[in-house]
């Protein structure tokens, strides 16, 4: 294990209790995993974070995200939060989000990767 690693641990033991989410949290946000679109210049974003399966999508604010685990287990009550998210709001108070910007025109063709990407995963999680 990295002493960067070590540390976080250490700096974000407020989330130690959701045990090994925190782990792969932190690996995620290490390996620069969540990504901010930014398109201009309406200044409208979407946020992605890398998963085990692909990419998923989160609203931090509502929180939502697109994995089965939030679908299941968050909105069904049994768990806080899922690691996607938990990923946002490391990397967002470590400023490791890595922000990519496009124009307003890229929007459309942007989102129709994104639903084929989210509909890719729900294939592979469900088999
Ligand atoms: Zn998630």
């Amino acid at each position: 294990m990295s002493e960067t690693k070590e540390a976080w641990k250490e700096k974000f033991a407020e989330f130690a209790k959701y045990g090994p989410k925190l782990d792969r949290a932190i690996d995620t946000v290490l390996a620069g995993g969540v990504k901010e679109s930014r398109f201009l210049p309406s200044g409208r974003k979407v946020t992605s974070v890398v998963g085990r399966l692909g990419d998923e999508f989160i609203d931090p604010e509502k929180p939502y995200c697109s994995c089965s685990n939030f679908f299941f287990r968050v909105l069904g009550g049994r768990e806080g939060t899922c690691y996607h998210l938990l990923s946002h709001k490391i990397a967002a108070k470590t400023g490791k989000i890595d922000v990519v910007e496009f124009s307003d025109e890229e929007y459309g063709p942007y989102l129709v990767a994104t639903i084929r990407d989210v509909f890719e995963v729900l294939r592979k999680s469900s088999t």
